[in-house]
């Protein structure tokens, strides 16, 4: 059971950011750590290398050069080898001593010459353990003879006890006879090797471990560290909720991309809480518009059941509940059409309209509404004014402008419904001489359910729902479009709709958001 609960925590730590934020560090970390080591390895090999090399190229001038020479004894037939330096000067006496040290002097079958003066055989102990490799004699010789010129062989041979020597193979001639022998020098590489040694079990079980050890530690604390602002600011996340949604994650004026991320999240929070706000509003604006027709039938009907006494009094009851109910119907209605919309499920028909002959069409459909107000309504309908659009939604937004032109215009005024066609849009504009609206009102006429009421110039018209402009607004916006409003109280006031021509898809009519009036 604990076992298994380790296993799980576990797993939940090295799925954790922090972890793999270390891991990938430290992996990082040990390869640029393993890099350089590596290299510095080869650097360092190389150079203690090149030493060895320059050391074994200076004995070979100076045996080549003077010290070493081949002297042939006419009677016996032989060759021999004579050193000539001065055995009274120190440093010419040490660095034959050196030479000497890894020294082999052989004729072409392999056989060791003997000092002309000591008969020594000219061979140092190290060239007895290697041993006397005959082919690469006759080889290198045989080479010497075809190419004089060509470079010193360069080898590297183990002894029994594994100390490794570098070796410098060539060929030196007699004078006179220009017989080849073959003459290698060499030096231990022990001491180079057990730098090498020493730098590889340090560095790679020591330094290097230990740098990763401390590095990922460093790196478990920087990553806890960054981490932990992500973290403040997912548990000040938490404590948003639908019941707080006023409440705000504070930057931490870094100006790093953690604010920007914490200010997206205030602006989504921003977005949520208006929608939200709307959500509300909306659902009071529901109930209340619902409840007044809904009291209003009660009323009627209690009036029908207690009170009335005459058939009129009845008929004048039922009369006024009808009224009441075809209100409640109308709330629904539009408040279906909204749902719809809201949903998406409100999908634009679009077809090529002739706009000309929808405003011919409405207006004449206006005329008797106007002429029962005693307002005077004229439509400037032009041809050849197309646009790609949904008639019934376009219809409905005329309506809506033209219905509210008409209510609030009083007798004796004046509307006007027109068309114009231009380059990439058209306009449609419902103007009139009514009451107009005060300024401090004409940023809320497109919200839902919203009326002017109270200090009108004129006497407030029959109440209508507070929604007709909200859909103008939407439909227009669904079309790609805007709206402008122009009023002046007392003397009238100008809706205009531009809708662009190109045709930008926007599929179905997003109702939620602010609409796209101004
Ligand atoms: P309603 O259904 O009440 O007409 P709307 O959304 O169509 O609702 O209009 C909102 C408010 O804007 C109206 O209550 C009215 O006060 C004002 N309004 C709209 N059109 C006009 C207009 N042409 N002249 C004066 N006021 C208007």
């Amino acid at each position: 059971m604990t076992w298994r609960w380790r296993k799980r925590d576990l797993r939940r730590v090295s799925r954790g950011l922090r972890f793999r934020l270390t891991a990938s560090y430290a992996i990082l970390f040990s390869l640029i750590l393993i890099g350089v080591a590596t290299g510095f390895r080869w650097y360092l090999s190389k150079t203690l290398d090149d030493q060895v090399k320059q050391d074994l190229n200076d004995y070979w001038i100076a045996a080549k050069g003077g010290f070493l020479r081949i002297f042939y004894d006419r009677e016996n037939h032989q060759y021999f080898a004579d050193w000539w330096y001065d055995d009274t000067d120190p440093d010419e006496r040490t660095l034959v001593g050196e030479i000497k040290k890894v020294f082999l002097l052989a004729d072409y079958n392999g056989n060791v010459l003997l000092d002309y003066k000591t008969k020594e055989r000219q061979i140092s102990s190290t060239f007895e353990d290697i041993g006397i490799d005959k082919a690469a004699i006759r080889k290198r010789i045989d080479e010497f003879k075809a190419n004089p010129a060509a470079p010193p062989d360069w080898d590297t041979r183990r002894v029994s006890d594994g100390i490794r020597y570098r070796i410098r193979g060539g060929v030196i001639q007699h004078l006179e006879t220009h017989e080849p022998f073959y003459v290698a020098v060499g030096e231990s590489l022990d001491s180079n090797d057990k730098v090498l040694y020493k730098y590889t079990i340090f560095v790679y079980s020591l330094v290097i471990p230990g740098a990763l050890v401390v590095g990922s530690l460093l790196g478990w604390m920087m990553a806890g560290s960054v981490l932990t602002p992500v973290r403040e600011v997912a548990q000040a996340a938490q404590r948003i909720t639908g019941s707080n949604l006023s409440l705000r994650i504070p930057t931490r004026q870094a100006d790093d991309e953690l604010d920007y991320l914490i200010l997206t999240f205030n602006r989504m929070i921003d977005r949520l809480e208006s929608s939200f706000q709307q959500m509300k509003q909306f659902s009071t604006d529901v109930s209340h518009e619902l409840r007044t027709p809904i009291t209003g039938i009660r009323g009627q009907l209690e009036v029908a059941l207690f009170t009335a006494k005459t058939t009129d009094q009845y008929r004048e009851a039922m009369f006024n509940a009808l009224q009441d109910i075809d209100r409640l119907s109308q709330i629904v209605r539009a408040l279906l059409l909204l749902s719809q919309a809201e949903s998406g499920q409100l999908v634009l028909q679009k077809t090529r309209l002739d706009l000309g002959e929808v405003i011919r069409d409405l207006s004449e459909e206006f005329q008797i509404p106007a002429e029962a107000a005693g307002v005077r309504l004229t439509a400037d309908a032009p041809r050849d004014c197309f646009l790609e659009g949904d008639r019934v939604q376009i219809e409905r937004m005329i309506t809506n402008l033209l219905s509210n032109a008409v209510k609030f215009t009083p007798e004796g005024g004046r509307v006007n419904v027109s068309a114009h066609s231009f380059e990439n849009h058209v306009e449609i504009v419902v103007e009139d001489t009514g009451r107009g609206i005060p300024p401090e009102h004409l940023p809320h006429i497109f919200d839902r359910f919203y009326r002017v009421t109270g200090s009108g110039t004129a006497p407030v018209p029959e109440q209508g729902l507070g929604l007709g402009l909200s859909f103008v607004a939407w439909i227009a916006k669904a079309h790609g479009g805007t709206v402008d409003v122009d009023s002046a109280p007392g003397k009238g006031t100008r809706f205009s709709v531009k809708i662009p021509t190109e045709t930008r898809e926007t599929g179905s009519m997003e109702l939620a958001g602010q609409p796209a009036a101004s």
